[in-house]
């Protein structure tokens, strides 16, 4: 196979060659100055994506794991609460939670959309008095039913927190994902649909508090410099980081429109297919298709043909939290997730990007075919 046939799962590539010149005149600004901590380029990217967002204010972190351990750390939430996240996630949502020294209190997702099911909330809730936190993840592109999950935290007294790595754009009902909770955090990994060049990652929020305590703990508990007035340690966003998120900002909701045209596509080009089930949004979402995941049966064969075919598929996420040795545990026994575990199982990652071509996706869509018929 020759590398140019080759489909990759994303290509970064691409979204480079349309930043490329504002990239290096950005670059060659902030060098010259050598201001490569805070300063006009961080100032006015937090602005521009607090604005975005529709929230009263962004405070940028080193990544996004930092970025969710300072929102939850920003709560004073009484040490050892719970906080209660989806078990169909990415495992930083749950490093985070430890590192804020929280307990994860993990529930199952549901089956259509994968995303935090309420009812399993409201059990865990019942369940649970020590839960401090409701924390749900706007996976691949689309946010959990906020809704439903406002009003369970709210009847019980608690803060929502929203992991918005995978949802930078994504609304529901009209509001932007971040906008929700009392904090949410992103993150700018370079695969994310905002993605830095390097590790880079933000919270949002409404609440001058929070803002103050995120800003404070981020940069060493101190807002003067050589005082430090609570315990914090450093995660700050740099200036060169700034300089390719406002430059990419301005391309992201084309990008995301150009994401959406291209899961309509792959959901026309896969409508009907035996074997494939494709990926449903929750109603009132505006997706913005981080991933485009279908399920299949047999999937490590399916991925090994598809990749044998030259298509970069990829799978998120082989095995789940609750699985992982790191997170071995009495709350985590095997079968107490059986939606996750299932599409542990099951979930194919298909090349999606802003600029892959309707003759990529025809292909991607006719190896899958052939795939899943073997
Ligand atoms: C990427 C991601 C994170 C963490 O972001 P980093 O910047 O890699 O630390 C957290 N949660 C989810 C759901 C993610 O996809």
């Amino acid at each position: 196979m020759p590398e140019d046939d080759r489909i990759p799962l994303v290509d970064l590539a691409a979204a480079h060659a349309e930043v490329a010149d504002e990239v290096r005149e950005g670059w060659a600004r902030v060098v010259d100055s050598t201001g490569f901590l805070k300063g006009p380029e961080v100032d006015a990217f937090e602005r521009e994506f607090a604005r975005f967002c529709g929230v009263r204010a962004c405070v940028g972190a080193g990544n996004g794991t930092d970025a969710l351990e300072l929102a939850l750390r920003a709560l004073d939430l009484p040490a050892g609460g719970g906080v209660v996240c989806p078990a169909n996630t990415f495992v930083a949502t749950v490093e985070a939670v430890v590192r804020a020294g929280l307990r994860p209190v993990l529930v199952d997702v549901d089956d259509e959309c994968l995303l935090m099911d309420p009812e399993a909330v409201r059990a865990a809730l019942e369940e649970d008095p020590g839960v401090a936190a409701v924390l749900p993840v706007h996976l691949n592109g689309q946010l959990a039913p906020m809704g439903p999950l406002l009003e369970l935290a709210q009847a019980h007294g608690l803060p929502v927190v929203e992991d918005a790595a995978q949802a930078q754009g994504a609304r529901q009902e009209g509001r932007a994902a971040g906008s929700w909770g009392r904090a949410a955090a992103t993150s700018f990994y370079p695969g994310k649909n905002l993605g830095a060049y390097g590790d880079a990652g933000a919270v949002l929020t409404g609440d001058e508090a929070v803002e103050r305590a995120v800003r404070m703990m981020g940069d060493h508990g101190s807002r003067q410099k050589y005082v430090h007035e609570r315990f914090g340690f450093n995660s700050r966003l740099d200036a060169l980081q700034a300089v390719v998120l406002r430059a990419k900002l301005r391309r992201l909701p084309a990008w995301n429109a150009a994401r959406r045209a291209a899961a309509a596509r792959y959901d026309a080009l896969l409508r009907g297919a035996e074997g494939i089930r494709p990926p449903s949004t929750l109603p009132g979402n505006e997706h913005v298709w981080h991933l485009y995941a279908v399920r299949v049966e047999r999937r490590d064969e399916v991925l090994t043909a598809l990749h044998a075919a030259g298509i970069g598929a990829g799978v998120h996420y082989p095995v789940p939290v609750h699985r992982q040795p790191a997170f071995a545990g009495p709350s985590t026994a095997r079968g107490r997730y059986p939606v996750t575990e299932r599409a542990a199982g099951e979930l194919l990652t298909l090349p999606l990007f802003p600029q892959i071509t309707e003759a990529q996706q025809l292909r991607v869509a006719e190896a899958l075919g052939k795939a899943v018929m073997i």
